[in-house]
Formats: C-alpha cells, sequence, structure tokens
C-alpha cells in the first residue's frame, strides 16, 4: 500500500484493523502487508504494526523496489511540501491542517511508467528534472479545483492539467502516447463530467471503478 500523505481522504489507519487476523483471516503463509509512506504515516501506525501490518518509511527521490515495481516518490506541492519558501498554505491568514511531506508517485515495470500525481499543485523543479528523459504512459493528475479559476496552493484544477500536460511533453516524458487522466474531484469544483471533457480534451475524466489497460 502506497500513502501519499496521511490527509483522512488518503489515510485512516484505523480502517487498517479489518486486515488483523480476526477479520480478515491472514494466515501465517502469507506476507505482511507493507504501508509505505511518509515520516507521518509511520506515527500514525505505530502499535498497529507487528503481527498483520508492515511499515516501511520512504524518502523522496529514493527509489526502491516493491514486489517487482520500481516506486519513486516524488516531492508533491500540498500542505507546505514541495518548496517551502514560497508555498506557505494559509486558510484566511492561518496556518491550515498538518505540515507534512507528501508523496506523489512515479511508478515502472516492464518498461511502462505511471505518474500518479493527486493531492498536488504543479509539479516542483526537482520533479521535472528526475522526469527528464523518461517516458510516461499514462499520468493522473490530481482536478480538485475542477473548472474553478482559483489560485488554491495544494491542489490542481483543469487549466494547470493543461500546463502540467504541456510541461511533461516539453520536459521530454510525455508525448502523443501517453494516456491523461484527470482525477481527485471535489464537489466544489465538479462541474460534471461533460463539461470537464470540455475543458480537457484529450483527458480521460476519472470516475469510481475506473480500470485503463496501458
Ligand atoms: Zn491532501
Ligand atoms: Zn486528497
Amino acid at each position: 500500500m502506497l500513502i501519499t500523505h496521511t490527509h483522512t481522504d488518503h489515510f485512516v489507519p484505523e480502517e487498517l484493523a479489518l486486515r488483523s487476523r480476526v477479520f480478515a483471516h491472514i494466515y501465517d503463509d502469507k506476507p505482511l502487508m507493507t504501508v509505505y509512506g511518509n515520516e507521518c504515516a509511520g506515527e500514525l501506525l505505530k502499535g498497529k504494526t507487528g503481527e498483520w501490518l508492515a511499515y516501511s518509511r520512504l524518502h523522496a527521490f529514493e527509489t526502491v523496489d516493491i514486489e517487482g515495481y520500481s516506486v519513486t516518490p516524488l516531492e508533491a506541492v500540498h500542505n507546505g511540501s514541495g518548496d517551502l519558501s514560497t508555498h506557505q498554505v494559509l486558510h484566511e491568514g492561518k496556518p491550515f491542517g498538518r505540515f507534512e511531506e507528501a508523496f506523489v508517485y512515479y511508478i515502472e515495470k516492464d518498461g511502462k511508467a505511471l505518474l500518479y500525481a493527486h493531492d498536488t499543485d504543479r509539479l516542483t523543479p526537482p520533479d521535472m528534472e528526475f522526469l527528464k528523459g523518461r517516458r510516461l504512459s499514462l499520468v493522473s493528475l490530481d482536478c480538485t479545483n475542477g473548472i474553478l479559476d482559483v489560485n488554491y496552493i495544494g491542489h490542481m484544477g483543469a487549466k494547470d492539467n493543461l500546463v502540467m500536460r504541456e510541461r511533461l511533453i516539453q520536459n521530454g516524458s510525455a508525448d502523443e502516447n501517453t494516456v491523461f487522466v484527470a482525477n481527485h474531484f471535489s464537489h466544489n469544483g465538479f462541474p460534471g463530467e461533460e463539461e470537464l471533457q470540455a475543458a480537457l480534451p484529450g483527458f480521460i475524466i476519472a470516475k469510481d471503478g475506473l480500470e485503463i489497460e496501458f
């Protein structure tokens, strides 16, 4: 299980209790499920790991091999992560939420590569540098703001998604064969599938249960 950060729309450790033996009937010959994530994820898992759950700390730009997948956490621009000198996150003038390092993921297997970039603003220069020369097969981008024209740091909207697609193409990381997906919507910014599709030509608009072969 790869965790990007510990906001409750992504990580509620109490729910992992359903992996415990009494509920999940996990037998001795099955490997433990490992939760990979940032330091905060590890803190929230204190006392829960051991018999039926493991935790492994990840660090940005350090690639790990996970069951045949090459996984690299990149830095997200979300809730104070990314470039702290310019991405101070405030809500109505006050610091908002927990400051923690958040990740997006670059995942490679069998010559195919996925960029899973939710809960982030436009990617940072170090992220783009890492992606230089790597060819992405599928890119899933945060589109929380939908078609709202808001200057909100930490998420993206349709306009940002178009900018990111252009930047990734210019970076040599994407081309006409790369599948782009808009994902992670909020009811505040989601105008409905048709309108969002019109704002994002060529993108797949994600929905529950969507499966993509690439
Ligand atoms: Zn978040
Ligand atoms: Zn989220």
